[in-house]
C-alpha cells in the first residue's frame, strides 16, 4: 500500500470512522474479561450545536478512551442527549410564534408530540458533529433522558425521595419567570447589576400620630405589604413598635414589628415587609406569621388583590403608584441606586419572586454522604483546588426546588383525588383513590427540572434500577470529564443521587477542563465575534490537528489559549508524521513482510540509542495519560517523533539503508519498530492521519495476533528494554550537543545546507582524553553526518585552532568549524554588529515602555504581557548575535 504525496484529512476522517464503526470496535461487551474503564459523556442538550467546549471535552475523553481501549481495558464511552426542558420547549415555542401560534392553541399533548417530532429531525444533529471529531463512542448504547428507560428510573427514584421525606411539596416562594411561566432554579437566575431608584415613601400611623418613611426599590409591591418592620435597638423606632400603619392606596391595617434582620443604616431604617413578593421578607414573614399577599399573576400583572391597579403590568404599576403617591403628597424622595436585579438565564426577563405550590428536594442529608465522599477520597478532582469550590457549595446548600411548570421533560408522578383531595405519589397511576376509594385522579401539571434526571445519568443509562449486567460491570465510572460551570449543576447532584442510590460514588476521578480562550486570552462570547467554530477550524485543519492542539494547549488548572498559529503548527506536524512515513515505506520497498526480528543487543549505538528513547517516550506519555497531564502526553511524543526520531534517527539511517545487508535489514526493522510504536503513541491524538499511515506499515510489522487496525491494537507497554548502558547514553547526549554546535557554526559561517565542511573536536579536562577518544570514534560517524562534515577530526590537546577556523566551546569540549574559503570575516561581523544594533535598538524601545509607570497603569495586562514576552524574545537574540559576534573576532 502506497501513501499519496500529501495527507487528505477529510477522505481519511470519513474512510475509517465509517470503518471502526462497521466494525464494531467502540462497542462494550459487559462480558469481557480485563479491568474496566467506563465513562459517561455529558449529555449534550438536543438543542445544541458544536462549540469548542464541546470539542475540547470530546477531544479529551477520546484521547483517554481510545488509550485504555487498547492498553486491553473494557471500555465503555456511553453517549447521548440531554431533553433540556425549558431550553428545548423555547425553541419548537419560538418556531410555533413564527406560526402565529402559541403553545396553549395546540394543547398539552399535541405540544410534547411536536416537540418529539423536532427532536427527531434535529435531536440527532449534535452527536453527528461529534462523531466528526472523532469520538469512540459505543454509539449502539446511545440514551436520552426522556427515553423510557431513564423515565422509570426518575420515576423510581422520586418515589422512593419522597417515601423517604426527601421530596415534599410545600407553599413556597420562588424565583419564576413570567415570560417562561415556569418555576427557575437559583442557578437559573442570572443577577444583573442594574442602575435603579430607591424611593422614600411616608406610611402614615393608623392613630394619626404620625407617619413611618419606608425606602424601596420596587414601590409597586407595596400593595402586598403585610407589616413595616424596624431594628429592635432602633431608638427612632422603638414608640413604634406594635402600633398599626395605614396603608396607603390600599387603606388596610398593617403592624409595626421588630425584627433583628433588619439593617439600620439602609434608607431609612424602616422596611415595609412583602412576604410574598421577596425572600427576605418572606421569611421575616414566617417569623412573625404575616399574612401571604401574592398581587401578581403568573404573567406579571396586577391581580385583584392590587385593587385599582388590577390588570396593569409590574412596570406600569410601579408608575402608577409612584405617580399617586406624589399625588398625596407621600412620596418623600427618590435616589439612584445601582442594585443587582435577577433575570432568567433562558430568556433575560426580570425574575419574579412568586409564592406558589412546588416540589423540593431536601439535599442536606444527601449533601453529607457526597461531601464525605471526597472527602475521604472515594472521588479526587483533577485539579484538586476544584475540591474547595464542590465543599463550599455542598456545605451552605439550600433545598432544591425541581418543580417546573413545563410540559416538556418528566411529569411529576403525583395524583390527587377530584373527589375527597387526597394526594398519591406512586410509580404507577393508582387506579383509585387510597383514601375515598373514588375513580377521577388527576395528575400533577408540573414536569422535573432538567438537572433531576441528568444526576441521574452514570446509572440511568446502564439500566438502573434493574441490576443489569452492564450496572454490575460499569458502574462506578472511571472519570468524569465535564466543565467548572456545572460542578455545581451536575457533579455534586450526580454525587448525592449515585451515593443516595447505588450506596456508590458515581465516578472516581473527576477532570474539570480548562476554559478556552482566543489567542489575546479574551473570553469567546458571541459580543467580541471572536468565537471559533470548531467544525470550521477543523475543516481547515484537518480534525487530527484540532484534537492534538487542543490536547496539547489542556494545562491542568490554567486557561487554554487558542490561536491560528498552534493549529497550524498541529497540521505541519500531521505532515511531518505523513512525510517520514513515506520516507520509511519507500525504504522498505522489496523487504520481507513482516520484517525479521533484529538482535537487540548486537545493534550499533545510534540504533539501540532510538529504540531506549523510544521506550522512554513510551513510559512517559503514558504516565501522563495516567494524570490526566495531556498536555504532556502530546508534547512527550511530539519531540520523540519530531526530534528524536525524524531529526536524528532517519538522518542517521539513510545511509546504511542504501546497501543491500545485514545492517540495512537490522535498520529497517528498527525504522518499522519505533515508527509502529509512535503511530500507537499518538493514535489517541491524532487517530486518522496515524490509522492510515499504519495501514500501509502493518504488513512489516511481526507481532503474534497483530491486530487490523490501530484503533484497536496494542497500546505500547512501557519496559526497561535495557538496550543502551549508562555510558552510552552519555555518549549519544554528547554526540547530539557536539552535533547541533557544530551546525551552529555552519549557519554562522554562511554554509549552504549541502555543503560539505571541515570541523574539530577537541575535548578539554585533560586526564580522561584518552577514554573520550575512544568514544569519540564511536560517535564520530554520527555527527559527521548529522553535521555533513567531509571531515571530523579529534584536535590534540596542544593543538591551536588554525588559521580560518571559528570554534565554540561546551562544557566538555570546543568544536571548531573551518570558514569557507575567502570567507570574509570583517563583512560577517559588520552584519552581525548592524543586525544586533537594531535588535538591541528594538529591544530598548519595549524596555522603556514597560518601565514606564504610565503605560503599566493604563495598558491592558493582555498588552502588557504580549510586551513583555516580545521583549524575552529580543533579549535572547541579542545575547545569541553577541555570542556569535565574540566567536567570529576570537577566529582572527
Ligand atoms: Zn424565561
Ligand atoms: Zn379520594
Amino acid at each position: 500500500m502506497e501513501l499519496g504525496k500529501t495527507f487528505d484529512p477529510k477522505s481519511a476522517e470519513e474512510h475509517w470512522y465509517q470503518r471502526w464503526i462497521d466494525l464494531g470496535y467502540f462497542k462494550a461487551d459487559p462480558a469481557r474479561p480485563g479491568p474496566v474503564f467506563s465513562i459517561v459523556i455529558p449529555p449534550p442538550n438536543v438543542t445544541g450545536q458544536l462549540h469548542l467546549g464541546h470539542a475540547l471535552n470530546v477531544t479529551l475523553h477520546d484521547v483517554i478512551v481510545r488509550t485504555r481501549r487498547m492498553q486491553g481495558y473494557n471500555t465503555l464511552w456511553q453517549p447521548g442527549t440531554d431533553h433540556a426542558g425549558i431550553a428545548t420547549q423555547n425553541v419548537v415555542e419560538r418556531e410555533l410564534a413564527k406560526e402565529g401560534k402559541s403553545r396553549h392553541d395546540l394543547g398539552r399533548e399535541a405540544f410534547v408530540a411536536r416537540v418529539w417530532q423536532w427532536r427527531e429531525t434535529y435531536g440527532g444533529r449534535i452527536l453527528n458533529q461529534l462523531r466528526r471529531l472523532g469520538a469512540s463512542c459505543d454509539w449502539s448504547r446511545e440514551r436520552f433522558t426522556l427515553d423510557p428507560g431513564l423515565s422509570r428510573a426518575v420515576t423510581e427514584i422520586f418515589v422512593r425521595l419522597y417515601r423517604e421525606g426527601l421530596i415534599y411539596r410545600a407553599l413556597s416562594l420562588i424565583n419564576w419567570c413570567p415570560r417562561c411561566e415556569t418555576a427557575l432554579s437559583d442557578l437559573e437566575v442570572d443577577h444583573k447589576d442594574t442602575p435603579g431608584h430607591l424611593w422614600y415613601m411616608r406610611y402614615p400611623l393608623a392613630d394619626g400620630s404620625g407617619a413611618v418613611t419606608v425606602a424601596t426599590t420596587r414601590p409597586e409591591t407595596m400593595l402586598g405589604d403585610t407589616a413595616v418592620a424596624v431594628h429592635p435597638d432602633d431608638g427612632r423606632y422603638k414608640s413604634m413598635i406594635g402600633k398599626k400603619i395605614m396603608l396607603p392606596l390600599v387603606g388596610r391595617e398593617i403592624p409595626v414589628i421588630s425584627d433583628p434582620s433588619v439593617d439600620p443604616a439602609f434608607g431609612s431604617g424602616a422596611v415595609k415587609i412583602t412576604p410574598a413578593h421577596d425572600f427576605n421578607d418572606f421569611q421575616i414573614g414566617r417569623r412573625h406569621n404575616l399574612p401571604q399577599i401574592s398581587v401578581m399573576d403568573p404573567h406579571g400583572r396586577m391581580n385583584e388583590a392590587a385593587g385599582p391597579y388590577c390588570g396593569m403590568t409590574r412596570e406600569d404599576c410601579r408608575l402608577k403608584v409612584v405617580e399617586d403617591l406624589t399625588a398625596l403628597g407621600l412620596l418623600e424622595k427618590m435616589e439612584p441606586h445601582q442594585h443587582a436585579i435577577g433575570v432568567c438565564s433562558r430568556c433575560e426577563t426580570v425574575v419574579e419572586p412568586r409564592l406558589s405550590n412546588q416540589w423540593f428536594v431536601r439535599v442536606k442529608p444527601l449533601a453529607e454522604e457526597a461531601l464525605a465522599a471526597v472527602r475521604d477520597g472515594r472521588t479526587t478532582f483533577h485539579p484538586k483546588f476544584w475540591e474547595n469550590t464542590y465543599f463550599s457549595w455542598m456545605e451552605n446548600v439550600y433545598d432544591w426546588c425541581i418543580s417546573r411548570q413545563l410540559w416538556w421533560g418528566h411529569r411529576i408522578p403525583a395524583y390527587w383525588c377530584e373527589r375527597c383531595g387526597e394526594m398519591m405519589v406512586a410509580a404507577e397511576p393508582p387506579a383509585a383513590c387510597i383514601k375515598c376509594g373514588g375513580g377521577d385522579l388527576r395528575q400533577e401539571e408540573d414536569v422535573l427540572d432538567t438537572w433531576f434526571s441528568s444526576a441521574l445519568w452514570p446509572f440511568s443509562t446502564l439500566g438502573w434500577p434493574e441490576r443489569t449486567p452492564e450496572l454490575e460491570r460499569y458502574y462506578p465510572t472511571s472519570l468524569l470529564i465535564t466543565g467548572f460551570d456545572i460542578i455545581f449543576f451536575w457533579v455534586a447532584r450526580m454525587m448525592m443521587m449515585g451515593l443516595k442510590c447505588t450506596g456508590e460514588v458515581p465516578f472516581r476521578d473527576v477532570y474539570i477542563t480548562p476554559l478556552v480562550r482566543d489567542q489575546f486570552g479574551k473570553k469567546m462570547t458571541k459580543s467580541r465575534g471572536n468565537v471559533v467554530d470548531p467544525l470550521q477550524i477543523m475543516e481547515r485543519y484537518g480534525t487530527d490537528a484540532v484534537r492534538f492542539t487542543l490536547a496539547q494547549l489542556s494545562v491542568q488548572g490554567r486557561d487554554l489559549i487558542l490561536s491560528d498559529d498552534r493549529l497550524a503548527a498541529s497540521r505541519a506536524f500531521a505532515n511531518k508524521v505523513w512525510n517520514a512515513a513515506r520516507f520509511v515505506l519507500m525504504n522498505l520497498e522489496g523487504a520481507p513482510q513482516p520484517l525479521p526480528r533484529a538482535e537487540i543487543a548486537g545493534l550499533p549505538l545510534a540504533e539501540r540509542w532510538i529504540l531506549a528513547s523510544l521506550d522512554g517516550a513510551i513510559a512517559e506519555v503514558s504516565a501522563a495519560i495516567d494524570r490526566y497531564e495531556f498536555n504532556v502526553a502530546a508534547l512527550r511524543a511530539y519531540s520523540f517523533i519530531w526530534h528524536e526520531f525524524c531529526d536524528w534517527y532517519i538522518e542517521l539511517a539513510k545511509e546504511p539503508l542504501k546497501q543491500a545487508g545485514e545492517r540495512q535489514t537490522a535498520v529497517r526493522w528498527v525504522l518499522v519498530r519505533c515508527f509502529d510504536g509512535l503511530l500507537r503513541l499518538l493514535h489517541p491524538f491524532m487517530p486518522f492521519v496515524t490509522e492510515e499511515i499504519w495501514q500501509a506499515l502493518r504488513p512489516y510489522i511481526d507481532e503474534l495476533g497483530l491486530a487490523p487496525h490501530l484503533a484497536i491494537a496494542k497500546f505500547p507497554a512501557p519496559q526497561p528494554l535495557r538496550t543502551l548502558d549508562q555510558d552510552e547514553a552519555a555518549a549519544m547526549e554528547r554526540c547530539i550537543a557536539a552535533s547541533e554546535a557544530i551546525n551552529s557554526l555552519r549557519s554562522l559561517l554562511g554554509y549552504h545546507p549541502g555543503q560539505r565542511i571541515e570541523a574539530r573536536v577537541k575535548f578539554l579536562g585533560g586526564n580522561e582524553a584518552a577514554e573520550f577518544r575512544a568514544e569519540f570514534e564511536q560517535w564520530k560517524p554520527y555527527a559527521a553526518t548529522m553535521a555533513k562534515a567531509a571531515s571530523l577530526g579529534l584536535a590534540g590537546p596542544s593543538a591551536t585552532a588554525q588559521d580560518g577556523m571559528v570554534t565554540a566551546v561546551l562544557g566538555w569540549c570546543e568544536v571548531a568549524v573551518l570558514a569557507p574559503e575567502g570567507f570574509d570575516f570583517e563583512r560577517a561581523r559588520a552584519a552581525i554588529r548592524k543586525k544586533l544594533d537594531e535588535v538591541t535598538a528594538h529591544l530598548n524601545q519595549h524596555q522603556a515602555r514597560l518601565d514606564n509607570p504610565d503605560f503599566v497603569a493604563k495598558a491592558a495586562p493582555e498588552m502588557q504581557e504580549q510586551m513583555q514576552q516580545r521583549a524575552q524574545e529580543l533579549a535572547g537574540q541579542q545575547k545569541l548575535l553577541r555570542e556569535q559576534l565574540r566567536l567570529l573576532e576570537e577566529a582572527n
